[in-house]
């Protein structure tokens, strides 16, 4: 159990060795002229990871708000994803993206779901019939070689479909990141130590519940925060961290951001960390209802 560590300065070392810090800013749902000015204000008060993706439409300006940071590229860590109807154009997602964010690589690329839609289909609703993310693993494995791709991993991807993918002979890289929906109210225990016992590092998504979380109105979290002189969102990426998890909060409030990263010098005490975990309601930020496949089966929680 980690105890009282600098967390705004930690970094995980990823199964290529890649350190990446474990505090990032996320930015789904930060709407233009406003996640520019987000990232600016992280990077500016020291956080040194931003995670995004071609999905959020705002790469754009995420690469806006890190260049008026003025901090120097090779100190971000960045993170983005490739989307659903990209998967047989793996090169052009990541060209796509690296032109919007006005760089010359990331840091870590994901495949966002395990779903390969067929763009033809303007409802979105149709799978390939002949590609799934076996192959576009196979594309992805390709990129680290440019150098324009550091690290390469996966994102909602729950043990069947990790199973599927490690399992099959083409898989040569083993994901250096699994980034998944975890939260007291969906932490995901099996998932996580199975990813955990292959190597592959966890990133946690909606870790404070995301959009209205109903975590914030929890009566356990409220007392431990009150306890402990913090913020329920405080304590919520705490018990992220003591997990070993990344945690990306997104804000696009600068005192929010700015607090979310207030998390050095102090920790959560092994049966505080044990009441969060065992918070008996269950929710699900990110379902699958959308898709045209199913990609939770039950086993990720
Ligand atoms: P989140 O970070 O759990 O929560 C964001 C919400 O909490 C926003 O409404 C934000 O409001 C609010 N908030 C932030 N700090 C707060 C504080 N200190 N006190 C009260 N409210 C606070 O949700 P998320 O955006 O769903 O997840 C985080 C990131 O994970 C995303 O932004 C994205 O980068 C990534 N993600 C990835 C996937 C995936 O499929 N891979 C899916 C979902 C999310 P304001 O912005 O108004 O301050």
């Amino acid at each position: 159990m980690a105890t009282d560590q600098q967390w705004t300065k930690k970094t995980f070392t990823l199964n290529t060795g890649a350190k990446m810090p474990a505090v990032g800013l996320g930015t789904w749902q930060s709407k233009p002229n406003e996640v520019r000015d987000a990232v600016k204000a992280a990077l500016l008060a020291g956080y040194r990871h931003i995670d995004t993706a071609l999905a959020y439409g705002n790469e754009a300006e995420v690469g806006q708000g890190i260049k008026d940071s003025g901090v120097p590229r090779e100190e971000i860590w960045v993170t983005t994803k490739l989307d659903n109807p990209w998967h047989k154009r793996v090169e052009e997602g990541i060209t796509s993206s690296l032109k919007d964010l006005q760089m010359d690589y990331v840091d870590l690329y994901l495949i966002h779901w395990p779903c390969s839609t067929d763009p033809s289909d303007k409802t979105l609703k149709t799978h390939y019939a002949d590609w799934d993310f076996i192959k576009t693993w196979q594309e992805m494995q390709k990129l680290p070689a440019s150098g324009r791709v550091k690290n390469i991993g996966v994102s909602n991807f729950a043990i069947k479909n990790m199973e599927k993918l490690l399992n099959d002979p083409s898989c040569k890289t083993v994901p250096a990141v699994n980034q998944i929906e975890l939260h007291p109210n969906n932490p995901s225990p099996k998932l996580l130590a199975y990813c955990q016992e292959k190597g592959i590092h966890c990133t946690a998504y909606s870790c404070l519940g995301s959009t209205n979380s109903p975590l914030a109105k929890d009566e356990t979290l409220k007392k431990i925060a009150e306890a402990k002189g913090k913020t329920t969102a405080q304590v919520l990426l705490m018990w992220g961290l003591q997990r070993n998890t990344s945690v990306i909060p997104k804000s696009v409030t600068a005192s929010r951001i700015e607090s979310n990263f207030g998390l050095d010098g102090w920790s959560l005490t092994e049966e505080e960390m044990k009441q969060l975990s065992s918070l008996p309601d269950r929710f699900k930020v990110c379902g699958d209802a959308w898709l045209p496949v199913k990609v939770f089966f039950g086993d990720d929680e």
